[in-house]
């Protein structure tokens, strides 16, 4: 089972998916707790480029494709083959948030970066996106540190938001919406209730 967290930034993914971990472990299940950008040795530096102020100037494709190679390099070395060992993956960011920044956010057409996204992914798709949806006014200046993205305007992020709750809207199947403002323990039962049945098949 592939599950994916989703949301603008502050939104609590971390922490939502960290909970999950532990309760799946709990229940027995072998777990595999990730992210994008960087959960990999190229995946670090590429992170390390895309989020870097000292990056400076970065051409929109440029960082579209650069995050495209994290996703493969994730896919193919630590997402697939845990898949093909028969455990949960969680991932805290996937493609759908390349569609909401680069493509959305950045103002690039979402179709080809979809397409580049899909490419890189094998067009493996998580079984469940949960989406912690939270306003930018919420969720920014929840740290001091800013990276090249945090610090885009207000409208970039509202963009993001807006992409991400439309993906949700269109396929409701596989996505849980949650209000990222509720308690953590509540989002958690919620997110924990949704995918209970997924498990069981
Ligand atoms: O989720 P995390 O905080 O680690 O993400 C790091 C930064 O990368 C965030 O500022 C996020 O907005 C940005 N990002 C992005 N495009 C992606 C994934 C993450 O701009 N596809």
């Amino acid at each position: 089972v592939f599950v994916c967290f989703e949301g603008g930034e502050g939104s609590g993914k971390s922490t939502q998916s960290r909970l999950l971990r532990e309760w799946l472990e709990a229940e027995g299940y072998a777990v595999v707790l990730t992210f994008e950008p960087g959960d990999t040795e190229v995946g670090r530096q590429l992170r390390r480029i895309v989020l870097s102020p000292e990056t400076g100037e970065l051409s929109d494709r440029t960082e579209a494709l650069l995050y495209a190679a994290d996703k493969a390099e994730h896919v193919d070395t630590v997402v697939q083959p845990a898949l093909d060992r028969g455990e949960v993956v969680l991932t805290d960011r996937y493609v759908d948030s390349t569609l909401a920044y680069q493509g959305a956010g950045r103002s690039l057409a979402v179709a080809e970066v979809e397409q580049v996204a899909r490419w890189a992914t094998h067009d493996l798709r998580p079984h469940l996106t949960v989406v912690l949806d939270l306003a930018p006014e919420h969720g920014l200046g929840r740290f001091e540190e800013r990276d090249r993205i945090e610090g885009e305007s207000v409208e970039f992020h509202e963009r993001v938001r807006a992409a991400f709750l439309a993906m949700a809207a269109a396929d409701p199947e596989h996505y849980l919406v949650l209000d990222a403002r509720l308690p953590v323990e509540e989002i958690a039962a919620e997110i924990r209730a949704e995918l209970t049945p997924l498990l069981e098949r």
